[in-house]
């Protein structure tokens, strides 16, 4: 359901709500959220709620700390595990600058301007995401592990698979906060699952997803479990991606569609399967974000490492799933959970558009399984791979105009100085790895 401001006040009321989180994502996507008490309703929904951006991470400096927050009343939804009496309910917001211009450092404003600009061209972008994630036991001090309470693989069934009841519980939490649910099942890995939800359109998608993880991330912990979305948290097994199927609609229909094109294909979805090609590995910074990232792109574990596309097979960056008209999609398989859906998703439409604009034309698609292909293959392919770390990332990204200006300058630059960081300070610590490989040998 899409509510207006006077639905929500009406529901506030109906419902017994008492205080209403608004919420907004950091550059770094994750949720901030600031509760408010129902009497301040009608001001938040007037865009009157300030608070002190200084302190949240990437916003701005001191200076200039006093930030507004612009609800979304179509994304009112009350929280179904709180109590039933003074409910909790969420509100998403924008944030606004004091002179009421939309905040450079807001991700959902960046998305909202990529969305517009396809809009200018005449598109609307619809995204399914596909998250996927572990759940784990905790320690006797409720801090989490990487011990999976169970060993069952995909598709299984109960008994095996202890993480059901828990996977069932978020499906209704879900539901109830209006997901419509398509699929939720085990994954390939030990303690891994699924959830899928219907494909909506971009900035839905993005705030779903959003929502997503603070549901299974909550319902886990009621089960006693602690659920990650962490790409790669054990080693020689499966790690978790957010495959990202996309599709553009021009006049109401399905942009990518067209019966008497080659496999079905209309020519946009193919110069669109060449933009994200064209910009994945400067992309990926955004797509797959953290050190860790790197480590769930290796072979061998249904993840992508080369940037090539196929209609059949799932070791390529881009699958077109085999269904047509209105399904018709690509399906990005590099992009993983702890990525920023809404930087993500500009930075993907972005890269599509520019294939449209500027005709490019894909590669024949790689129908065998790239995996097996050995380097000198590979080479005389033209294959090239997606970056192997953070920081190779952090080069491309700085190579590709196209990405800096999707996410402007302020955003840009934190973004850049917050991650190089990151990959510094795991570059200078000594692992494991290391102490077990030398301190002997040497
Ligand atoms: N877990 C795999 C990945 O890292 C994907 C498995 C699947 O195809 O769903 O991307
Ligand atoms: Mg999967
Ligand atoms: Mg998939």
């Amino acid at each position: 359901p899409k509510y207006s401001k006077e639905d929500v006040m009406r529901i506030a009321v109906e419902q017994d709500v008492m205080f209403i989180r608004l919420q907004f994502t950091d550059i770094f996507g994750v949720l901030k959220n600031v509760a408010i008490t129902v009497n301040e309703l009608d001001k938040a929904l007037n865009n009157e709620i300030m608070f002190d951006g200084s302190s949240i991470e990437g916003f701005v400096r001191i200076e200039e700390s006093d930030m507004y927050l612009r609800p979304d009343p179509s994304s009112f939804a009350i929280f179904p595990w709180r109590p039933n009496e003074g409910k909790v309910a969420r509100l998403i917001c924008d944030v606004y600058n004091p002179d009421g211009t939309p905040f450079q450092g807001c991700p959902r404003n960046v998305l909202k301007k990529a969305l517009d600009e396809a809009a200018q061209m005449g598109y609307g972008m619809s995204v399914g995401p596909e998250c996927e994630f572990f759940l784990f036991l905790t320690d006797a001090e409720g801090k989490p592990t990487t011990v999976t309470h169970d060993n069952a693989g995909y598709f299984d069934l109960a008994p095996v698979d202890l993480g059901e009841d828990a996977r069932r519980d978020m499906c209704l939490t879900l539901q109830q906060m209006g997901f419509e649910i398509e699929a939720s099942h085990h994954e390939v890995a030990p303690g891994q699952h699924e959830i899928d939800f219907k494909y909506d359109d971009a900035l839905s998608t993005a705030d779903k997803v959003m929502t997503f993880k603070m549901v299974v991330r909550t319902i886990a912990k009621r089960h006693g479990l602690h659920a990650t979305f962490m790409p790669k948290p054990v080693f020689g097994i499966n790690g978790s991606g957010m495959h990202t199927n996309q599709s553009l609609s021009k006049e109401g229909k399905n942009a990518f569609d067209d019966p008497s094109g080659p496999l079905g294909l209309s020519q946009e979805a193919y110069y669109y399967i060449g933009g994200l090609m064209k910009h994945a590995k400067a992309m990926a910074a955004i797509t797959n974000p953290t050190v860790n990232s790197y480590k769930r792109l290796v072979p061998g574990y249904e993840a992508p490492v080369y940037i090539a596309w196929s209609p059949k097979n799932r070791s390529p960056l881009i699958r077109v799933p085999a269904k047509r008209g209105a399904a018709t999609r690509v399906e990005l398989r590099n992009p993983d959970p702890t990525a920023n859906p809404y930087l993500a998703l500009a930075v993907m439409l972005k890269a599509g558009l520019d294939g449209i604009k500027n005709k490019i034309q894909p590669p024949a698609s790689v129908d065998e399984n790239i995996f097996h292909m050995n380097d000198g293959a590979r080479v005389e392919r033209g294959i090239d791979s997606l970056p192997g770390s953070l920081d190779e990332a952090l080069k491309e990204m700085d190579k590709d105009p196209l990405i800096r200006e999707t996410l402007g300058e302020h955003i840009y630059t934190k973004y850049v100085e917050a991650k190089m960081l990151e990959w510094d300070e795991y570059r200078t610590k000594i692992s494991q790895w290391e102490i077990d490989r030398y301190i002997s040998q040497f």
